[in-house]
């Protein structure tokens, strides 16, 4: 029997390993869906949308919010994973440190200097976020605070253009559906 491609095997090494890292979290839609459908989400949208085969971005998708949203370390990452991936995943990873206005100025503020494969991932992250906000908002987001995190988002977005232009397309797409 022919032994599963190494690729294979490290990428649902990382999708099994956000599973168990997200295992208790839940998306903020009214009905609350599991979160890990948001990380398949970007790694789906990188490949279907944006054409990409990179085993560095598609796991970098699959963990890109386990540093931020869950207790996983770096060390940890880099461990399992190695440095490639455990560098992107720190690229997209906000400095919890930091107020919540001042981590999304530093995002727009620094979008352009990420990495090729971090721009990717970011791009991907911010297409399913808008897709979420038009489809299956937060409960309890006013119009106005859902169109200024699109107006965001589009900021992050211009300073990641120029590395995939279908992922733009498709970014720009989920932009039209902004909310009026
Ligand atoms: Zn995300």
């Amino acid at each position: 029997m022919p032994t599963p491609h190494p690729t294979l095997k490290l990428i649902f090494d990382a999708l099994a390993f956000a599973a168990e890292k997200h295992r208790d979290q839940r998306r903020k839609n009214a009905e609350a869906f599991p979160y890990i459908n948001h990380p398949i989400a970007v790694a789906h949208v990188l490949i279907h949308d944006g054409g990409i085969s990179d085993p560095v971005a598609i796991c970098a998708a699959l963990l890109h919010d386990t540093l931020e949203d869950t207790a996983t370390t770096g060390e940890e990452i880099e461990h399992r994973f190695g440095p490639a991936i455990g560098r992107v995943v720190r690229e997209v990873t906000d400095d919890k440190n930091l107020s919540k206005p001042e981590r999304k100025r530093l995002q727009v503020a620094q979008s352009s200097g990420l990495s090729g494969s971090a721009k990717l991932v970011k791009l991907a992250d911010k297409i399913c976020n808008l897709r979420d906000m038009a489809d299956a908002p937060p409960v309890g987001w006013p119009l106005a605070r859902r169109q200024e995190y699109f107006d965001w988002a589009k900021a992050v977005v211009d300073g990641l253009r120029g590395v995939n232009p279908r992922l733009e397309a498709a970014f720009d797409q989920a932009y039209g559906r902004r909310p009026v």
